[in-house]
């Protein structure tokens, strides 16, 4: 069921933040964790094509017409930093410098891209912008290093789909000195056709919180994902449904305080 606020937004259905904005859409695959991407699976539904990156006409200024402080999962049906968006992201960085009253998720898995993509005025980052990086398993953990050259006043992991081990033992120093916060997260899938899941195990998830505590990252454990659900028996397909885990694995933590916001 969509989730409306009273000042007629709509939330995502993703626990850790509030609308979704997606000033362009369409995206290429750069890593195993795209395989099964959403927008991909949503885009062929719709009979569109989901390679070709599009600058939305209806959607662009709508963080503009947000007056109530919004957290802002920004791109969910692309890349901020693809370069396909590259004539169109000054006029979107503006919007964001322009609405101080929400705060803008950009998580992305082309980290590489980041520095050359900044606008002019960015300093030590926009107050209202917090950068992350989508690292699904061990074999790309290089994307935790780029990101933390990258100046920003909220850093963050996405381990989501965790499709593989991801031991962050050696990146103990460049977390507790750079980044602030990790969401964990199973593949939600089907068991047959196009868009499947992948396998994921609860240790995986264990030493990443282990990790994080001695690391001082706050931690947000959005869902275990369907390989897991099923193997536990949860009800919600997805095991989004935190009170059907373990206690400890029941932490959904920001890096800092949302109480302006509404969350999913
Ligand atoms: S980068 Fe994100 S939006 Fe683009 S293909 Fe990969 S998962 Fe999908």
């Amino acid at each position: 069921m969509k989730k409306i606020t009273k000042d007629k937004v709509e939330l995502s259905k993703i626990q850790w933040t509030g609308p979704t904005w997606n000033p362009w859409h369409g995206c290429t695959k750069v890593s195993a964790g795209c395989k099964f991407c959403y927008m991909f699976r949503d885009k062929e539904r719709y009979g569109q094509n989901p390679t070709t990156v599009l600058k939305s006409k209806t959607m662009f200024n709508q963080p503009l017409k947000w007056q109530e402080p919004q957290l802002i999962f920004t791109c969910s049906w692309s890349d901020w930093f693809i370069k396909d968006a590259d004539d169109w992201r000054t006029e979107a960085w503006k919007i964001i410098k322009d609405t101080p009253q929400h705060t803008y998720q950009i998580l992305t898995k082309r980290p590489e891209r980041i520095l050359e993509c900044l606008p002019d005025d960015w300093g030590d980052g926009y107050p209202n912008v917090w950068i992350g990086v989508s690292v699904e398993s061990d074999a790309e953990k290089h994307r935790i290093e780029t990101l933390s050259k990258v100046p920003a006043r909220i850093r963050f992991i996405s381990a989501e789909p965790l499709i593989g081990e991801l031991n962050l033992e050696d990146y103990a120093e460049i977390l507790s000195e750079y980044f602030h916060w990790i969401i964990l997260g199973g593949e939600s899938g089907n068991k047959t056709g196009k868009y499947l899941f992948r396998e994921c195990k609860l240790e995986w998830f264990t030493k990443l919180i282990d990790i994080s505590r001695k690391t001082n990252l706050k931690v947000f454990v959005k869902q275990l994902g369907t390989h897991l659900a099923n193997t536990l028996d949860l009800k919600d397909r997805h095991g989004g449904n935190i009170e059907e885990w373990e206690e400890s694995l029941q932490i959904r933590e920001f890096p800092e305080s949302i109480e302006r916001y509404k969350v999913a």
